[in-house]
């Protein structure tokens, strides 16, 4: 069998995956400006950076949020971006948080995802390009729309911390 050298292992991984720990999302919002995607990997844990930078999927059932009750607002967690309310958030029995609204309509983008042999509404963090999960129109009223979004992509902050995070400005990537 051929070895490959060192050196090219290591550009390999570098191209399939990350590995660096996780930071607080203020750090990664100070910064936010000047990141590409690359340089996510330095900023976002591997099972964030996954699904945030990689479009992955989170285990249903295996999140923080999908159960969580708080009153706050959740946030990107390569951002730090107000993307979702707790008073928007429903259980809906997925395995993931659900939402039937963003906390804005300009806080999230909505592309059209072929992938997996599905036909499926990916929703993104506009303010980073962040992979958050996908829309589904069976969700509850006022909206019946259905955000299901992967917890890993998110972080919570109590409704009396909210002030505290601003919200990110512009696309990095
Ligand atoms: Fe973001």
């Amino acid at each position: 069998m051929t070895r490959l050298p060192l050196l090219a292992l290591l550009a390999l991984a570098s191209l399939v995956g990350c590995n660096a720990q996780q930071p607080a999302p203020a750090a990664a919002q100070a910064s936010s400006d000047s990141l590409r995607a690359s340089s996510w990997c330095g900023v976002l844990s591997p099972d964030a950076y996954r699904v945030l930078r990689e479009q992955g999927t989170e285990p249903r059932f295996s999140g923080e949020f999908w159960l969580h009750e708080e009153d706050g607002v959740y946030v990107c967690m390569g951002c730090g971006a107000h993307l979702f309310d707790s008073g928007a958030k429903f259980k809906s029995n997925s395995g993931w948080p659900s939402f039937y609204a963003p906390t804005a309509a300009e806080g999230v983008g909505e592309h059209l995802d072929l992938s997996h042999g599905m036909r499926r509404m990916e929703v993104v963090c506009n303010a980073c390009g962040g992979h958050l999960g996908h829309v589904f129109e069976d969700g509850p009223p006022p909206t019946g729309l259905r955000y299901c979004i992967n917890s890993v992509a998110l972080d919570f902050v109590p409704r009396d911390s909210v002030q505290l995070v601003a919200p990110a400005s512009r696309p990095v990537d």
